[in-house]
């Protein structure tokens, strides 16, 4: 790894900076797919107690191998989700941010009843992306919330080519957040997060930029 975590962090805060968010006023989200579980302490270490995990095995492997930390870190779920690895990684998720259809809201419900999530949304109609369509939006919320699903905010992956601005996709995706009067708007990642200040995100996931290039390409990958 070229740089330490540290160098990283004042790389992202200056970006932040750069692109007009107040200091301190958005959340970093540490994205540790792919990496072992020493680069969770090192975020740890410099304050980010928030981490987000793709897929369920590698959450709990993590989990495990972290049993010791302190402050425990705060998993969030921000992968595709399939609704029979709920169960197992229920007891651990502080967020659940992928939640883009009413099966996976009821098996969330059901294995942590009253729990907070973020519904994904799809803005840029890419396939294989997951997210809920905006035009089925309101009723999914309605139906979580049905469920008692604590529902603060939406989540969206932006545009995959880099060529293509990510800011109408975010611009929809907040005008939704407002209408909806949701809180949480986790968008922007490392190639994104200005585009994503610019829109008012209040959280950004951020993997490569904090801690490098992926060390191993995590099962679904591009
Ligand atoms: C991998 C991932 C990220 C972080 O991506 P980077 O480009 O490494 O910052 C953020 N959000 C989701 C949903 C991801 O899958």
């Amino acid at each position: 790894m070229t740089g330490t975590v540290a160098d990283r962090l004042d790389v992202v805060r200056a970006r932040l900076a750069a692109a007009g968010a107040e200091p301190g006023s958005i959340q970093v989200l540490a994205v540790t797919k792919g990496f072992g579980p020493d680069v969770v302490r090192a975020a740890g270490a410099h304050g980010l107690v928030d981490v987000g995990e793709n897929y369920a095995q590698e959450m709990l492997a993590k989990v495990d191998a972290l049993a010791d930390l302190s402050p425990a870190p705060r998993w969030h779920a921000i992968g595709r989700l399939q609704r029979n690895k709920v169960r197992q990684i229920a007891p651990h998720v502080h967020l659940w941010q992928s939640v883009d259809r009413l099966p996976l809201g009821e098996e969330i419900a059901r294995r942590a009843p009253g729990a907070r999530v973020l519904v994904q949304v799809d803005a840029t109609d890419e396939p294989g992306k997951g997210g809920c369509p905006l035009a089925e939006l309101d009723r999914l919320v309605g139906s979580l919330i049905d469920l008692g699903l604590d529902v603060d905010g939406l989540m969206t992956v932006g545009p995959t080519d880099p060529e293509v601005d990510p800011r109408p996709a975010f611009d929809r995706v907040r005008a939704a957040r407002d209408r909806l009067g949701l809180r949480t708007l986790s968008m922007g990642m490392s190639r994104d997060l200005e585009a994503a200040v610019a829109c008012g995100t209040t959280m950004v996931r951020l993997g490569t930029a904090l801690f490098g290039p992926r060390r191993v390409s995590p099962p679904g990958a591009k």
